[in-house]
């Protein structure tokens, strides 16, 4: 291994001398270019990359660290939107893909510990062979890590009915910034002893702590499933549909929103048969048991009947199952091929506004000229709104960021939230003051400085400096 990294030969030694493995210490520039980026397409060169095995190397990293004030930055897979991962003040990324062991699945407790590397794929499918499921579901689970899932509090559809990883973890084992070991929560799904880390670090995108270790809360695998597909002459109509499927008792366990645009996309860049009035759509499914689930699967298609109601398919085989996904799951290749840039943005509001969301959403497109479009986690209110713009004409350039600030102006005045599930990280970092008031923001910052004092962890990220 060379040394060609800017940092002191000293601390390189003792770096080694922790990792114990000469594969464990990227310092080549080349090699540490490929740590220090992710999904926002931000990128800035980290001084070393570590892979640690295991808890005690993350305790002695943390530590030196801490003792030299070298910014340390958790890494997962590096699939994070927002730039979280990006080593934006040099330092020291600490990627936890060699920690990704299952070390124990509790069927009779329903819980599983894991290691903050696993991948989420990798947790289904060891879970699964118990009955079970962990339920938040990115679309990127093939890739993403726990790690990543828990620092950013990442869903996907699943989450209208099972929740976010916050409502899914029992309990952590993590590392502070000031290098001491802390374990959160419990190992059962009742305790109430002392205030609840276990959330706090959640959503904390590694700023806080490095989590270690995690005992994820199990879900019994539902015995069926039925999926449906409802077409809408418009938008209006969709979204009242979800208004009203959210009203009544049965949860779907997904509520997929798709606007007309989209749909429009959808159909010149795939082989989707849709049909050439619809204005919006949504992919609803319902699960349980054998004995109910014909009936919860009329209760909601009964709720998605409205007078724009073009066409309701409900799917019978795996394979129409999987033809009625694809719809969806075509959206986002589709969306990488229409415009030079797109900002994604996963702003949510509560469902019962989403119709007046979409309303601004459609005004600021023809104020500012820009196509947008629409999609997402309609049950929750969680959408993601996409701008397509070019960067290289400026006045695109221009009117891009002024719609987007015009958008937060609206999610926060119908009483939203700036994201839903892809955190702040720096791409939100000057807007979070919008949302929270100065008083929480400053208490959030001194909570920071309990963590982690000398502000090592993922530095520069998320919470604003003071002013
Ligand atoms: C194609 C694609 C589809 C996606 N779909 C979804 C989706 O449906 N829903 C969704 O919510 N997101 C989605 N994402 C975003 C992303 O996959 C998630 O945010 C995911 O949870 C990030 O996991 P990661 O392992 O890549 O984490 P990274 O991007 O590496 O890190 C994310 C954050 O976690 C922190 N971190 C990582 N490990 C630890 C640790 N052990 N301790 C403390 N902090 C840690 C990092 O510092 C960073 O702040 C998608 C991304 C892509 C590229």
């Amino acid at each position: 291994m060379s040394s060609n990294t800017p940092l002191p030969a000293d601390i390189i030694k003792q770096l080694e001398k922790i990792l114990d493995n000469k594969h464990s210490l990227l310092t080549e520039e080349s090699e540490r270019l490929a740590y220090g980026y992710d999904n926002s397409r931000r990128q800035a060169l980290p001084d070393a990359v570590v892979f640690p095995t295991d808890h005690q190397q993350i305790m002695d990293i943390v530590a030196l660290c801490n003792n030299y004030k070298l910014p340390l930055i958790a890494r997962g897979r590096g699939t994070g939107t927002t730039g979280a991962t990006v080593p934006t003040q040099g330092g020291v990324v600490l990627s936890l893909e060699r920690m990704n062991r299952i070390i124990q699945v509790d069927a009779a407790n329903r819980y599983m510990v894991v290691e903050p590397g696993a991948i989420n794929q990798t947790v289904q499918e060891s879970a699964a062979e118990h009955g079970f499921f962990w339920p938040p579901d990115p679309s990127s689970g093939a890739f993403c890590t726990i790690g990543g899932n828990l620092a950013y509090n990442s869903a996907g559809p699943r989450a209208v009915k099972y929740g976010t990883p916050r409502e899914n973890t029992l309990g952590l084992k993590a590392v502070t910034g000031d290098g001491k070991e802390i374990r959160t929560g419990t190992f059962t799904t009742k305790g109430v002893v002392g205030y609840d880390l276990t959330r706090l670090l959640i959503g904390s995108e590694g700023t806080l702590a490095i989590i270690t270790e995690a005992t994820l809360k199990l879900t019994p695998l539902a015995e069926c499933k039925r999926t449906m597909q409802a077409i809408y002459k418009d938008i209006e109509s969709a979204t009242e549909a979800v208004a009203a499927i959210m009203a009544q008792p049965v949860i779907p366990c997904a509520l997929e929103f798709i606007d007309g645009k989209a749909i429009e996309m959808i159909r010149n860049y795939s082989n989707a048969d849709l049909p050439i009035n619809a204005g919006a759509m949504l992919m609803i499914e319902v699960d349980g048991s054998e004995t109910c689930i014909d009936k919860s699967m009329a209760d909601i298609a009964a709720t998605a009947k409205n007078n724009g109601l073009i066409n309701l398919t409900v799917a019978k085989t795996e394979t129409e199952v999987n033809d009625l996904w694809a719809t969806r799951k075509a959206l986002s290749p589709a969306l990488r091929t229409v415009a030079p840039k797109k900002i994604n943005e996963d702003i949510v509001v509560p469902v019962s506004n989403i119709p007046a969301l979409i309303r601004e959403l459609d005004k600021l497109s023809k104020q500012y000229e820009l196509t947008i479009i629409n999609f997402g986690h309609a049950g929750n209110g969680n959408l993601h709104t996409n701008i397509l713009y070019d960067p290289a004409d400026k006045k695109q350039n221009d009117n891009a960021a002024l719609c987007l600030d015009k958008i937060f102006t609206t999610v926060l005045a119908l009483n939203g939230t700036l994201s839903g599930e892809h955190g702040v990280g720096l791409e939100k970092m000057n807007f979070i003051g919008r949302e929270i008031d100065p008083v929480t923001l400053e208490l959030m910052r001194k909570i920071k400085t309990q963590f982690d004092p000398n502000d090592i962890l993922n530095p520069g990220k998320m919470l604003p400096i003071s002013p």
